[in-house]
């Protein structure tokens, strides 16, 4: 085994991390992190420290780590067939079976799923299936893609310019022209404070319609959202908010994609935030929950509408041009029934539910009435923790006093639990494996209240 000194300069020599700060890293300024082991909720380092991992690695291994069943059937499949593609009509009985499980679990207006990698091909894929499918009805001049300030749609060039967060776009020279941002649905930052929740909800839609008409609906292709903001906050939306953007989107014939990639497979409750929040989308994007990680895996779920126009689209010019060599992988598709089947078996979208609801209202309880905690909401297993200055004139604190990565280098350190500091600096994430029990939640909770209590 290498001893710890050799990995950590072969770690600062060799690997460059993602959402990683390079040159801190490179001089050793921040700490090499070697996980080794995982069981339940919990993650174990080289050292032989036990963390709970309260947000799941990135929200993804949703069932919980070491899962034998899903580890079996990776290896299984690993030893049957390792690879094959899903080119030209190829697939294998775990592609298949998958497919057919991913659209028993659907809305009913699902048609079909295209498999790729991460969330972030998925995007990138449903960007390039709306500008075929506009060009296939003629539609040469619909191909622009609203996106929402703070929503987090990935880090490729097109899903880099959806994700409406700056530090994605500073010195990438993103957002790409095809891609404009409306206002996100975070009633805790509205400007005008005097305004009740529907109140907001109508400027959302205002400042919407107001976009659509400076740019010209018959340049607009559709609108991407999660269902809840996830990187950009943890932000559920006001009560209204989608039934809302949708009947604008209807009005002007624009498609809507979710970006179920936190939310799907169970993480509100439900197991599509669809069907929480009642959205009928055009595609879905799916990936972290679909396999809890253990195996890489997305993929868009088209609806019956946009599959029959890329169905007339290759009749009219051949076999559709988009594929990626480990489309649909079997090992990741092994990995996706395994996982998709003890979801089911556990009843994990009911304890998701909730233990994710006693988190939220323990967490209320313990921190509500703090003077630095403006906010703490969440739904289903999401939870966050937004820190102020001062509760009572809403000043915020700048993202220079980084209180979230302290309150999260406090929590891990006082008690080894892991919550996420947000990239927007003063909020704290909780999103857990589904698994928590009540008992975990309460651990979590008293960490979290004795780390604020340590650094506010
Ligand atoms: N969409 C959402 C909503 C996400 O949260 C993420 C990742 O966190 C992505 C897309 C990108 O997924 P990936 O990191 O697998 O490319």
């Amino acid at each position: 085994m290498l001893k710890n000194d050799q990995l950590d300069q072969w770690d600062r020599d060799n690997f460059f991390h993602p959402s990683t700060h390079l040159a801190q890293h490179a001089r050793g300024d921040s700490p090499s992190r070697v996980i080794k082991t995982a069981n339940g909720v919990h993650i174990e380092d080289r050292d032989g420290n036990q963390l709970l991992d309260a947000f799941a690695g990135l929200y993804c291994v949703n069932v919980g780590y070491g899962r034998q069943d899903i580890a079996e059937a990776i290896a299984a499949q690993a030893k049957e067939l390792a690879y094959y593609h899903s080119y030209v009509g190829h697939g294998t009985e775990a592609s298949i079976t998958l497919s057919k499980m991913i659209l028993d679990r659907a809305p009913s207006n699902m048609s079909k799923v295209y498999f790729g990698l991460g969330g972030s091909d998925a995007n990138e894929t449903n960007v390039k299936l709306i500008w075929y499918y506009n060009n296939i009805l003629g539609r040469h001049e619909k191909k622009k893609i609203i996106s929402r300030w703070r929503g987090y749609h990935g880090s490729g060039l097109v899903t880099g310019s959806l994700t409406g967060l700056e530090l994605f776009h500073k010195k990438f020279d993103l957002p790409l022209a095809q891609v404009v941002h409306t206002e996100a649905p975070y009633y805790f930052r509205r400007d005008d404070l005097s305004q009740t929740e529907e109140q907001f909800v109508a400027h959302c839609v205002a400042e919407l319609e107001a976009l659509i008409e400076r740019e010209g609906a018959d340049t607009i292709a559709a609108f991407i959202g999660e269902p809840v903001l996830g990187t950009g906050g943890i932000v559920p939306p006001p009560a209204g908010y989608w039934a809302a953007i949708q009947a604008v989107l209807k009005k002007h014939d624009i498609l809507l994609v979710a970006d179920e990639v936190v939310t799907g497979f169970g993480r509100l409750g439900t197991m599509f935030g669809s069907d929480h929040y009642g959205i009928e989308a055009d595609i879905i994007t799916i990936a972290k929950g679909l396999t809890s990680a253990y195996a890489p895996l997305s993929g868009s779920i088209v609806s019956d509408k946009v599959w029959k126009v890329l169905e007339q689209g290759t009749d009219e010019n051949g076999p559709i041009g988009h594929g990626w060599t480990y489309s649909a992988h079997p090992i990741g598709a092994a990995a996706g029934v395994a996982n998709l089947k003890l979801i089911d078996e556990l009843d994990l979208v009911t304890n998701a539910g909730e233990v994710g609801a006693y988190l939220n209202k323990t967490m209320t309880e313990a921190l509500g009435s703090h003077p630095n905690v403006g906010d703490i909401r969440g739904e289903g297993m999401l939870c966050a923790v937004e820190f102020v200055k001062d509760k009572d004139s809403r000043t915020f604190f700048d993202a220079a006093d980084k209180i979230g990565p302290q309150i999260s280098a406090t929590l891990l350190a006082q008690d080894k639990v892991i919550a996420r500091a947000m990239p927007q600096g003063d909020i704290l994430g909780f999103a857990p494996p589904f698994c928590l029990t009540k008992a975990e939640a309460d651990t979590v909770v008293a960490a979290t209240a004795a780390a604020v209590k340590t650094v506010l």
